[in-house]
């Protein structure tokens, strides 16, 4: 136990109240500065679609944090559609699908519902809860206040302080344009819930699955259209409305099996939309003040990934239980650059395969890649290997699925045991 160490956190999402909670567990004071109240998240607009897997919420359920076990309806499972392409004759027609079943539900619980929940329960637990937007200056008087001071500000514009890491980046510029649209009234999958992925070539990927939102259980629909292409149509949806009907456009004229259940669908609230873009970007994990003193970065500041794979939550749940382990580990000794720095590297290890299997999802599909999903209709744990590696373990993708050699390997192995 530490009692004597305070620890600042600036942001208060999945991994700055996730941190601060499992801080406070192990005997810190912390103090946790967010830019809105609970009360302004509860009641503003929706930010992710959040979709976390068992590990992610394992740590959750570590501290205490498992809110909704009963409110939130489960997601089952991952279905996976492709399209054939333009141009080809079977155009727009599914060239692939097969759906398999998670070992463990995924959840996802409306941020607006979880952060401002998990806000109080922060407080009850003897938190220090600062409600300002804290400058480059703030961090300046943190530092000097506190052993040590972590961003968890997400796309925070102070986030910037921390220098891109152009090694460890791969892209430069956003590679979709994003929109939520949370729905009620969607018919719910054949045989089981699950993230269902459509991929249209050249165009870009909608998914959606189930998820509990302010007013009870909900639908959440995601675009990801590839830049200047058909699915990059948001910012002439002004709006609810407008977002609306851009959503079941796209659906009718590009998926007709979603358009279907999507035939009674209407917005959750006014506020259950979202549109934007960002680029992909690693960031160097320690930024050094004017004076000299150093601050951390953790989850979205240092390793932001494209939302197409759903990791970000995931990751930063996974973040902040790996940077909670160094810190208690680290006993009295003062958290410095080198402590900063190899806490980061120790998450980056983990962290390198979300990014590396989100980047590559965003580009064409490889050979390798289609001819393995078109054999996950026929051999069914290749789709269960995915599902489970994708979604909690992405280090496992990088034995069979990336590489065509392994992949060629694992089929031929999957062949011969037939
Ligand atoms: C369209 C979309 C869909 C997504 N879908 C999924 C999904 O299905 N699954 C998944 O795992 N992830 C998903 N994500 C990503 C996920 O939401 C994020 O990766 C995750 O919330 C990051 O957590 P974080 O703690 O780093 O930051 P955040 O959760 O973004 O929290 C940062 C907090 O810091 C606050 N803040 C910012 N600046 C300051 C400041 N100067 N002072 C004080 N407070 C500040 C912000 O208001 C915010 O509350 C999605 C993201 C988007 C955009």
């Amino acid at each position: 136990m530490s009692p004597n160490r305070e620890i600042t956190i600036v942001g208060a999402g999945q991994s700055g109240l996730q941190l601060a909670i499992g801080l406070l567990a192990a005997g810190f004071q912390v103090r946790l500065v967010s830019d809105r109240t609970g009360a302004e998240i509860a009641a503003g607009r929706v930010t992710s679609s959040q979709c976390m897997f068992d590990t992610a919420l394992g740590h959750e359920r570590a501290l205490g944090l498992d809110f909704w076990a009963d409110a939130v309806p489960p997601i089952d499972g991952i279905a996976m559609t492709i399209l054939n392409p333009p141009g080809t004759p079977l155009a727009g027609s599914k060239a692939i699908e097969w759906a398999a079943r998670l070992d463990a539900p995924a959840q996802s619980v409306d941020q607006r519902v979880k952060m401002s929940a998990f806000m109080a329960e922060f407080v009850r637990r003897g938190g220090e809860l600062v409600i300002h937007e804290a400058s480059v200056e703030d961090l300046e008087i943190y530092t000097q206040q506190s052993d040590m001071v972590i961003v968890a500000a997400g796309k925070g514009a102070i986030a910037k302080l921390f220098a891109r890491d152009a090694q460890r980046s791969y892209f430069d510029s956003p590679q979709r344009a994003l929109a939520l649209t949370y729905v009620n009234g969607m018919a719910p999958r054949p045989d089981h819930s699950a993230v269902g992925y459509n991929i249209i070539p050249g165009v870009g990927e909608y998914f959606t699955f189930p998820a509990l939102t302010l007013t009870g259980p909900c639908d959440i629909m995601v675009f990801e259209g590839i830049p200047g292409g058909p699915w990059d149509c948001w910012a002439d949806a002004r709006t609810p409305e407008q977002h609306f009907e851009t959503s079941q456009r796209l659906v009718s004229e590009f998926l007709p099996w979603e358009a279907e259940r999507c035939r009674n669908v209407s917005l959750t609230d006014e506020l259950g939309t979202l549109a934007g873009r960002f680029p992909p970007t690693v960031r160097h994990p320690v930024a050094t003040l004017d004076s000299g003193r150093k601050v951390l970065g953790m989850a979205d500041v240092v390793v932001l990934n494209d939302p197409l794979t759903g990791q970000g939550s995931n990751n930063a749940s996974k973040c902040a239980a790996m940077y909670l382990g160094s810190i208690v580990k680290h006993g009295d000794r003062p958290f410095d650059q080198e402590f900063m720095q190899s806490t980061f590297e120790n998450y980056w290890e983990y962290a390198q395969f979300v990014t590396a299997f989100t980047n590559s999802m965003l580009l064409p599909p490889p050979p390798h890649v289609l001819e393995l999903f078109k054999a996950a209709e026929t051999y069914s744990e290749i789709g269960h290997r995915f599902a489970a590696a994708a979604a909690d373990d992405a280090r496992d993708l990088f034995t069979w699925f990336t590489d065509p050699e392994l992949a060629q390997g694992y089929l031929s192995g999957l062949v011969a045991m037939r």
